[in-house]
């Protein structure tokens, strides 16, 4: 292919916009990237997960090779989160002291080398001693972990990607090969998708969570004996605390429930330090609905060949992870995209 060659990205969620700034480190001269989506940072889409997230980084205990590799990737955003907030104040990423008490942990939690490789590696972790559980509560661990205002984190990425020549179009692709088409010499095209557009693999979890002007200091997340999960996650830059949530597989109501909001917020009188001006009221700002692209047998990342040399690199299926394992999953696509010669190495800076 000759001339000026353009990568395309599919996606400004999390996962495309933290995607195509890792490119644009690797980009040549002859090489330019656009960036396309349905959805940018200020719209409000229920089936555009990343404005929608709480979020904070609670890791997942397990030793399955897929749980293995994300707490690799969620180690890896950990500590770029930790640069990222130390020197872009503007970002939306804060670290915050997390806990959790868990009331019937599952097998994982009371395995020691699980616990161990996804704990161990943040700031200040400890196992919470018996006496200093709260009633009801079996196992529980503090440690120093980030929260993310997400709508500020994705409009932060999108910025950074302009000002560094990205070009974006808001456009809705009826299908993956369309993609190739929206510039001249498209070899590349980089599916960050949420769903994979054309992935039959591919379902939604919904989340709903309420946004309230309550604040908190610390992300605290209980579970619950019936199996569910409550939280509290304060959001960066005066933006409220997020109170959850659920984690409903394929239920596509688009309408918060107030039974649910009901539910959340009494748990959460019950079990998170709100200050006492609040009088025991939340200032609920808003609902929240959203639907987390999931996949079955976890992530698509991967370098799809077609007949004529062209590319597709997938990203997409993080379910509810996607912020925890936004730079580990853009450095991935990266690393497989320098495999196959899409991209040329360049020192990182
Ligand atoms: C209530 C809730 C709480 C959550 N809490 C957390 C948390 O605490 N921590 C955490 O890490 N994650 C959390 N998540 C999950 C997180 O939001 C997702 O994992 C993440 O946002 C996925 O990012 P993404 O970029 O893959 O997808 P998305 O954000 O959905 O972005 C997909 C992009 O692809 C574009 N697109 C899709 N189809 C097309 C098309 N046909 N043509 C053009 N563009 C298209 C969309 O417009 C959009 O720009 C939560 C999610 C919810 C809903």
């Amino acid at each position: 292919m000759s001339g000026r060659e353009t990568i395309v990205v599919i996606g400004a969620g999390v996962l495309g916009l933290s995607t195509a700034l890792c490119i644009q480190h690797h980009l040549e001269f002859t090489q330019s990237i656009l960036l396309v989506a349905r959805d940018f940072p200020a719209d409000t889409s229920v089936n555009y997960a990343s404005p929608w997230a709480g979020a904070h980084y609670r890791p997942v205990p397990g030793s399955s090779p897929q749980a293995l590799k994300e707490a690799n990737q969620a180690q890896r955003t950990y500590d770029f989160f930790k640069h990222v907030s130390a020197h872009e104040p503007g970002s939306g990423i804060e670290f915050v002291q997390g806990i959790e008490h868990l009331e019937a942990p599952p097998p994982e939690y009371l395995d020691k080398q699980s616990v161990q490789n996804v704990y161990s590696h943040l700031d200040g972790f400890r196992a919470l001693q018996k006496e200093e559980l709260p009633a009801g509560v079996k196992w529980g661990v503090q440690y120093g972990t980030y929260v993310v205002n997400s709508p500020v984190y994705c409009a932060h990425l999108l910025r950074k990607f302009v000002l560094k020549g990205g070009e974006v179009r808001q456009y809705t692709l009826a299908n993956l090969k369309e993609a190739f088409s929206l510039a001249t010499n498209v070899r590349t095209v980089v599916n960050c998708s949420g769903t994979g557009i054309e992935d039959l693999k591919s379902f939604i979890i919904r989340g709903q969570t309420c946004l309230v002007r309550n604040p908190v200091s610390q992300t605290i997340t209980r579970q619950n004996t019936d199996g569910s999960w409550s939280f509290c996650i304060p959001r960066p830059l005066d933006g409220g605390t997020i109170i959850g949530g659920t984690k409903e597989l394929n239920n596509w109501d688009p309408n918060p429930s107030p039974e649910t909001r009901q539910r959340l917020l009494a748990n959460a009188t019950k079990w998170f330090p709100f200050t006492s001006e609040s009088g025991g009221k939340f200032d609920v700002i808003r609902d929240i609905v959203g639907r987390r692209p999931a996949r079955e047998g976890g992530m698509r990342i991967e370098a799809e060949k077609l007949a004529d040399d062209r590319y597709i690199v997938h990203g997409y299926g993080a379910g509810g992870r996607g912020f925890e394992l936004s730079r580990g999953v853009a450095e991935d696509i990266v690393a497989l995209m320098l495999e196959k010669r899409l991209l040329r190495a360049k020192a990182l800076l």
